[in-house]
């Protein structure tokens, strides 16, 4: 086998592997400040004691479905009572009339 060929392929693995891993500590991460944000301001101190500031920024979003008409929304766009979501409050309103 060529050795150029042997370097391009270390260096092609060694970066799907960074790439790999720096997704799974994103997601890791992701699910514990959306568990710190949904408890209030019980783990409000995680994020900030990280150090590592900025990169909050790129957090992919939960999509969450609306309870009444069933649309799909991020979860910062919708409207959170108990454990169903809504994509409004007006929405919110008339689902609870109905319950
Ligand atoms: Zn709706």
């Amino acid at each position: 086998m060529n050795p150029i060929r042997i370097v391009l392929t270390l260096i092609f693995v060694w970066i799907a592997w960074f790439l790999i891993r720096n997704y799974l500590m994103k997601q890791r991460h992701d699910t514990q400040s959306t568990n710190a944000a949904n408890q209030g301001a019980k783990g409000s101190s995680r994020g900030s004691a990280n150090g590592k500031g900025g990169s909050n920024k790129k957090i992919p979003l939960k999509i969450v479905k609306c309870r009444l008409c069933e649309v799909h929304l991020p979860e910062n766009a919708a409207v959170k009572f108990g454990n169903d979501w809504f994509c409004g409050q007006p929405h919110k309103q008339a689902w609870l009339e109905k319950h």
